[in-house]
């Protein structure tokens, strides 16, 4: 390998692999370094890729990357202990191209997008942490893992939510417990036949089904839980500054909520073949950091580049049009033959231009809409008792449907009631 390449990219996550992928098609010399044994192997994500920003890069990719199930159905549902609410959606339009999304399995998935990259020319170096970036005079000029040095002109950093390496070139300050959750997961093996027939999926349909309430036992966060082609992904995600005040770890409550009811029969005879925990950045547009310096630029979850409305998580889209900006910027960059911040602010100007800074300035409220107790416990309960009223027949004298309802928003009061409700249509 040679130790002088145009651009070091630093991760081969789908961030890492994408900017791989469009920076050695446009012909630059770039090296993707990966400290797992292969592209994948360290990474981890609830399930659910929205293919628009992929999609643009490589046309109809879905047709040959191991994507698992193309969404169809939506569920949310509100949780007690025993009981829930749900919504339940389904539109055929949610297959479109334009719109499509996939569940997908990392250690697969990223292997393909990874090969893609290397494919078209880039160097994949997996096995190999980067241990610092290399800094003259001010500027990024490389990177040194182990007794490697290897020299760029730019320095991509794709190394994920928790970049130690932002932090060495004061791009990024250390993870506050209130810009995070941690997550964890399990895949559970099940034949194809019964995922169909459980979640009432037809060929290559898949669902999405997100929970708020008992499962975190009321901390912020909630439950996800995927169909993939023969496993479900099923897992929970909690803010990290909540976790403090919770009763029982998150692989306990993970326990719990596969005892869940409504969870119990869709596991049932599954195997666990995997499982992992990992961090999410959380807090949005509030802990952007600095994007780029003399001769680096960061992306995806490094950037803190993930959007949370409580009904759809979303960092994988992100991450992908952000290492397509961050790319372009560079081939600008080389064109011009200057690799300063002034000339990579060019990425800046891309990302504004795209989605992901739009939609992450739409979202800006969010996390702190979803930063109240009564959507993760008062609301769940309300939902539940006032459908437990609507469809209890006891013998008792009836009540009216405004008594019930009366009844069931005495809990929070109706005032208060209105104002999460603007609050969150604002958010949200
Ligand atoms: C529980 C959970 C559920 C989620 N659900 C969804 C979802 O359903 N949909 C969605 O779109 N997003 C979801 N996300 C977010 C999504 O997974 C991330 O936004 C996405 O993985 C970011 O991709 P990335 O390439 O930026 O980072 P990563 O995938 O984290 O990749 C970073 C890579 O860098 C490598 N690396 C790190 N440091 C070094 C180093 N020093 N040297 C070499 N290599 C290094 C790592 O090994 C890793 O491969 C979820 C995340 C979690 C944790």
């Amino acid at each position: 390998m040679s130790d002088r390449f145009d651009v070091i990219v630093v991760g081969a996550g789908v961030a890492g692999a994408t900017a791989g992928y469009v920076l050695a098609q446009a012909g630059l010399e770039v090296v993707v370094i990966e400290r797992g044994n292969y592209a994948g192997s360290k990474n981890m994500t609830g399930g659910r890729l929205y293919g628009h920003s992929l999609e643009k890069i490589i046309p109809n990719f879905a047709a040959e990357a191991p994507v698992e199930r193309k969404v169809t159905k939506e569920k949310v549902s509100f949780l007690t202990g025993d009981g829930a609410v749900t919504l339940d959606f389904y539109a055929g339009a949610l297959g479109d191209p334009q719109n499509a999304s996939y569940t997908v399995l990392r250690g697969v998935f990223d292997q393909w997008l990874a090969g893609k990259a290397e494919e078209a020319g880039a160097v994949l170096a997996a096995g190999v942490r980067v241990d610092e970036l290399l800094v003259q005079d001010g500027k990024v000029v490389g990177v040194k893992a182990g007794e490697d040095v290897l020299e760029a002109d730019v320095v991509i950093l794709a190394d994920g939510v928790n970049s130690l390496l932002a932090q060495q070139v004061g791009l990024r300050q250390e993870l506050h417990p209130h810009q995070v959750a941690v997550g964890v997961k399990e895949v559970i093996e099940l034949p194809e036949q019964v995922i169909a027939d459980r979640f009432n999926l037809s060929g290559d349909e898949g669902l999405s089904w997100l929970f708020a309430g008992a499962c975190t036992g009321g901390i912020m966060g909630g439950g996800f839980l995927y169909t993939n082609k023969s496993s479900l992904s099923l897992g929970l995600v909690c803010t990290l500054s909540d976790m403090g005040r919770a009763q029982k770890t998150l692989p306990e409550m993970l326990e719990d909520f596969k005892q869940h009811p409504v969870i119990r029969p869709l596991i049932k005879g599954g195997k666990l073949i995997e499982y992992s925990g990992h961090l999410v950045p959380e807090a949005g547009i509030n802990m952007m950091p600095k994007l780029f310096s003399d001769g680096v630029v960061m992306v995806g979850d490094a950037a803190g580049f993930v959007i949370n409305t409580g009904y759809m998580v979303r960092g994988m889209d992100l991450a992908v049009a952000s290492a397509e900006a961050a790319a372009k910027a560079v081939i600008q960059a080389k064109e011009k033959g200057d690799f300063s911040a002034q000339s990579l602010s060019v990425y800046q100007q891309l990302l504004e231009q795209s989605f992901v800074l739009q939609d992450l300035r739409l979202y800006k409220k969010a996390p702190e809409f979803m930063n109240n107790p009564r959507i993760f416990n008062d609301y769940p309960a309300m939902a539940v008792s006032l459908m437990t009223d609507l469809f209890k027949v006891d013998g008792s004298p009836n009540k009216s449907l405004l008594a019930k309802v009366n009844q069931s928003i005495k809990r929070v009061g109706l005032a208060t009631l209105l104002k999460d409700g603007l609050k969150g249509v604002r958010a949200i």
